[in-house]
C-alpha cells in the first residue's frame, strides 16, 4: 500500500537526485568562496580562483571611493536601519540617492528598493492587478515572472526580442483591458543580447500600452553615461518605467525605479515590497551613491570593459566555443545537456576559473551554458590564463574540437 503524500516528498527527491550526482564533489549552486583576494580573484577550497563568475562589470566593489564612502556611512550610521522606508528606515541618505538618479536619469520620479528582485514585485505590483495584463519577453528574469505572478495579472509572453510577436500578443488581448504593460531588458543575462527598445517602444505606443524596462545588467556598460541601453538608443524621457539593480555594476544591493510619470509619487504607498522589508544600510547606500558617480562621470571604465569582451570573445570564438552573436559584456558558452555541462563546470573550477552555470529552471535542458562575464577589472593576464584552462577543459568535455 502507498503511504500518504509527505510534505517534504517533493525535497526528498530532489534531495537524492543531487547528492547521487555530485557526491563529494563541489556544486555549482553551493560553490563558497573563502575569501576575497580582489575584484576578479577569489579563494575556493584554499586555491587561488580566477572569477568571471560576479557581475561586478567595472570591478567597483573595492574601489577606493566606493569603499570609502560605505565606510564613512558605517561609522556614521550603524550596520543596519532595522526598519523599513515607512517605519524609521528613511535616511536623508536614502533621499539623496534617490534625488540621484532622478537628476541622472533627467527624469522627474525615482524610488529605491532593498533589491532588484523587490524593484520588480513592487511596480509591477503597484501598477497592475487582476484584470490587467502583463506581456513579456519570454526570456524575461524570474523576478519579473514572479512579480506578475504576485500581482494577480495575467502573463502574456511574446517571443525573445521580437516585436512583431509583441504587435501581435497587444492585439490579441481583449478589447477593453485597460492596463496593458509591457516587461523587457535591455541586455538579457543568459545569451548576452540586447533588446531592439525603439521597436518594441513603437508597438508599445501604437497598441496603448505602457513600457518597462529592465536595466539590471545594463546599467554601466551601455550608454554614453552608463545609463543602460535605453539611454545607448536614444530612448531616454520616452520610456515608461525604468528598472535597476545596485547588485551589479554598482557594487551594492538594492534596486530602484524611474519614471516622468508623476503617479509613480504614491508608488511606496502601495508597493508591498517597498512597505514591509527593511531598507538598505547607510553603508550600502553610500557605496552606490559613490559608485553611480564613478559609472556616470569615468568611461574609461566602459573602454576597458569593451577590450576585455573583445579579447574574451576572440579567445574563445578561437578556441572553438560556440558563442552568441553579439558582443556583450555577458559571454555564453552553448554548452548543450546537464550532466556534460556540470562536468566541465567541476574541471573548471579545479583548474582554478570561476564561470556561472545556467542549468533548468534558468534555461532548457539540452541548451545549458557556461556563462562569463567580463569586468573592466580583468587582467590581460587573467583572461589569458582563463583561455588557458577553457582551451583544457573544454577539449577533455568535448565543448570543443
Ligand atoms: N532583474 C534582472 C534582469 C536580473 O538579472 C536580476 C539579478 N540577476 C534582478 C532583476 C534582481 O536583482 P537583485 O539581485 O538586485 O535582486
Amino acid at each position: 500500500m502507498n503511504s500518504p503524500p509527505d510534505l517534504l516528498d517533493k525535497l526528498r527527491a530532489l534531495f537524492a537526485r543531487v547528492q547521487s550526482r555530485s557526491a563529494g564533489q563541489p556544486r555549482p549552486l553551493e560553490a563558497v568562496i573563502d575569501d576575497v583576494l580582489g575584484p576578479c580573484e577569489v579563494s575556493i577550497e584554499g586555491r587561488r580562483t580566477i572569477t568571471f563568475g560576479s557581475n561586478n562589470y567595472f570591478g567597483l566593489t573595492l574601489h577606493p571611493d566606493v569603499v570609502g564612502a560605505a565606510t564613512d556611512a558605517l561609522q556614521r550610521y550603524g550596520t543596519a536601519t532595522t526598519g523599513s522606508r515607512i517605519t524609521s528606515g528613511t535616511l536623508a541618505l536614502h533621499r539623496a540617492l534617490e534625488d540621484d538618479l532622478a537628476q541622472a536619469y533627467g527624469l522627474r520620479h525615482a524610488a529605491v528598493f532593498s533589491t532588484g528582485y523587490q524593484a520588480n514585485l513592487a511596480v509591477v505590483g503597484a501598477l497592475c492587478g487582476e484584470g490587467d495584463h502583463v506581456v513579456l519577453d519570454m526570456d524575461c528574469h524570474a523576478s519579473i515572472y514572479d512579480a506578475v505572478r504576485l500581482s494577480g495579472a495575467k502573463i502574456v509572453g511574446f517571443r525573445h526580442n521580437a516585436p512583431d510577436f509583441l504587435a501581435r500578443q497587444l492585439s490579441r488581448l481583449p478589447a477593453g483591458a485597460r492596463n496593458r504593460l509591457v516587461v523587457v531588458e535591455g541586455l538579457y543575462s543568459v545569451y548576452g543580447d540586447l533588446a531592439p527598445l525603439r521597436d518594441i517602444l513603437a508597438v508599445c505606443r501604437d497598441a496603448g500600452a505602457y513600457l518597462m524596462v529592465d536595466e539590471a545588467h545594463s546599467l554601466g556598460p551601455y550608454g554614453t553615461r552608463g545609463l543602460g541601453c535605453v539611454e545607448d538608443q536614444g530612448l531616454l524621457g520616452q520610456v515608461d518605467f525604468i528598472v535597476g539593480t545596485f547588485s551589479k555594476t554598482l557594487a551594492g544591493m538594492g534596486g530602484f525605479v524611474v519614471s516622468n510619470h508623476d503617479e509613480l509619487a504614491v508608488l511606496h504607498m502601495v508597493a508591498r515590497p517597498y512597505l514591509f522589508t527593511a531598507s538598505g544600510s547607510a553603508a550600502n547606500i553610500a557605496g552606490v551613491r559613490a559608485a553611480l558617480r564613478i559609472v556616470t562621470e569615468q568611461r574609461d571604465l566602459a573602454e576597458r570593459l569593451w577590450q576585455v569582451v573583445h579579447r574574451v570573445r576572440d579567445g574563445v570564438t578561437r578556441l572553438g566555443f560556440r558563442t552568441s552573436d553579439t558582443a556583450s559584456p555577458i559571454v555564453p558558452l552553448l554548452a548543450g545537456d546537464v550532466e556534460s555541462t556540470y562536468h566541465a563546470w567541476r574541471e573548471l573550477l579545479a583548474a582554478g576559473l570561476y564561470v556561472n552555470l545556467i542549468a533548468p529552471p534558468a534555461c532548457r535542458a539540452d541548451a545549458c551554458v557556461l556563462r562569463l562575464s567580463c569586468s573592466s577589472a580583468h587582467t590581460d593576464a587573467q583572461v589569458d590564463e582563463a583561455l588557458d584552462a577553457l582551451a583544457r577543459v573544454g577539449r577533455g568535455a568535448g565543448l570543443i574540437a
